[in-house]
C-alpha cells in the first residue's frame, strides 16, 4: 500500500467516524435556502436575467451551501414591495433598484442614479471608494438589511414620447413614468410623473393613462414593447446617467453566514455588476438598430431647451435634499456631491474629450 492510500483509507476511517459521531443534523444545517424577490417581470433581459444569474453564481460558488430560489416580481409579492418583504422576513434577499424606496429614505435614491449626477464608472467609485457604501449601510441598517451593487444599466434612454418634443411647452401636463429623483425633476419641468414597475408600464401606455414613458434602454424597452405605442424615443437620459440595481439581503440572515458564504455572496454581486453592465452595452446597439429599421421607431437627441432646464430642476432637487432635516440623506447628498465634483474632473480632462475627438475625427470601416 502507498503512502497516498494509506492516507485516503485514515481520512476515509476518519470521515465515517465523524459521520457516526457527529450525525446528519451539522451537515443538513449547512444547506441553507434563501428567497430572492425581485422588482422584475420574469426572464426580463439585463436586470432581470442578472438576478438569476447572481443567484445562480450564488449557489454554483458556494456548491449548493447556499441556494437562492428567484421570484419574479408579483410571484411572492408585488414588484414594489422587495424590500418590505426582506425587512418583514417573508424574504432573505431582493433584487431591485434602490430609489423604489425613496420613501423611506430619500437618500436611498443615490444609490440607484441622481439626476445629472454621475456615470456608472464614477457610481461605482463613489460606492466602493468615496463613502458611499458606508452611507449606505447606515441607512439600510434602520431597516435591518444591507445593500449591495448588482447591475449597471450605463446611461439610460430618456424616453417614449408620442409626440415629437420641441420646447418645454410639449412637457406641460404630460403623464410621464419616471420614478425616483428624475421623477421630481420632469415634475419641475411641467411633467405629471408617477412610478410604476417594468410590468405595467406598457398597459398605462397602452390604455391611455400615461402619455410617455421611460425605463432603461434601447435592450430593455425593446423586450417591453413601447415601440408599439410611441415612436419618439429620446436620448440621452440626463436624469439617469447611470443606473445601478441592488441585491439587498436581511442582515441578521447575512450576518449568521460563514464567512466564506459572505465573501461569495459580496463577490457574486459585484461579479453580476459587472457582468450586466456588459450586457447592457453589447445589446443596447443591437437593440437599437431593431428598433429604427424594423420598428420604424425615430430617434432624437433632447433639445438644449430641454437639457438646460433639466439640468437647472436637478440643481434644485438635490440642493433640497442635501438641505433637507433628514440627517442621512443630507450626508448622502453632501457625500454625493463631493465626490462627483471630484469624479468631474476626470471626465471632463479624459473621457469627454476622447469621445468627442473619437467622434469627430476617427472613422475605419
Ligand atoms: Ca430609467
Amino acid at each position: 500500500m502507498d503512502r497516498r492510500s494509506v492516507l485516503k483509507k485514515t481520512l476515509t476511517a476518519g470521515a465515517a467516524a465523524g459521520a457516526a459521531t457527529l450525525a446528519a443534523p451539522a451537515f443538513a444545517q449547512s444547506k441553507i435556502e434563501w428567497r430572492m424577490v425581485t422588482t422584475w417581470p420574469k426572464n426580463f433581459p439585463g436586470l432581470g436575467v442578472g438576478a438569476e444569474n447572481l443567484a445562480k453564481r450564488i449557489n454554483t460558488m458556494s456548491g449548493g451551501r447556499l441556494t437562492i430560489k428567484v421570484y419574479s416580481g408579483g410571484e411572492l409579492v408585488p414588484p414594489l414591495q422587495a424590500l418590505d418583504a426582506v425587512i418583514s422576513g417573508a424574504a432573505e434577499m431582493s433584487h431591485g433598484a434602490a430609489y423604489y424606496w425613496q420613501n423611506k429614505n430619500v437618500g436611498l435614491s443615490f444609490f440607484t442614479g441622481v439626476p445629472y449626477g454621475m456615470t456608472s464608472r464614477e457610481h461605482a467609485a463613489w460606492v466602493r471608494y468615496l463613502g458611499g457604501q458606508e452611507i449606505w449601510d447606515e441607512i439600510y441598517d434602520q431597516f435591518g438589511v444591507q445593500g449591495f451593487l448588482s447591475g449597471d444599466t450605463g446611461t439610460q434612454a430618456g424616453g417614449w414620447f408620442r409626440k415629437e418634443l420641441k420646447s418645454l411647452d410639449d412637457i406641460k401636463g404630460l403623464r410621464f413614468r419616471t420614478p425616483g429623483l428624475g421623477g421630481q425633476v420632469w415634475q419641475k419641468l411641467g411633467a405629471s410623473v408617477t412610478n410604476l414597475p417594468a410590468g405595467q408600464i406598457f398597459q398605462a401606455l397602452q390604455a391611455g393613462t400615461l402619455d410617455a414613458a421611460e425605463f432603461v434602454g434601447p435592450y430593455n424597452d425593446l423586450a417591453l414593447g413601447f415601440y408599439q405605442i410611441a415612436k419618439n424615443y429620446y436620448f440621452p437620459s440626463f436624469i439617469e446617467p447611470g443606473l445601478a440595481t441592488e441585491a439587498v439581503v436581511s442582515k441578521s440572515k447575512f450576518k449568521a453566514l460563514p464567512a466564506d458564504l459572505q465573501e461569495i455572496v459580496r463577490t457574486a454581486c459585484q461579479a453580476e455588476y459587472d457582468q450586466v453592465a456588459s450586457d447592457m452595452y453589447a445589446n443596447d446597439p443591437r437593440a437599437l438598430q431593431t428598433l429604427v429599421d424594423k420598428h420604424g421607431v425615430k430617434v432624437h437627441q433632447f433639445p438644449d431647451v430641454i437639457l438646460e432646464a433639466g439640468a437647472k430642476a436637478s440643481v434644485e432637487v438635490l440642493t433640497a435634499v442635501r438641505n433637507s432635516d433628514n440627517a442621512l440623506a443630507k450626508k448622502t447628498a453632501e457625500s454625493f456631491i463631493a465626490a462627483l465634483n471630484l469624479l468631474r474632473t476626470r471626465a471632463e480632462s479624459t473621457d469627454t474629450p476622447y469621445l468627442r475627438a473619437r467622434e469627430k475625427f476617427f472613422t475605419l470601416k
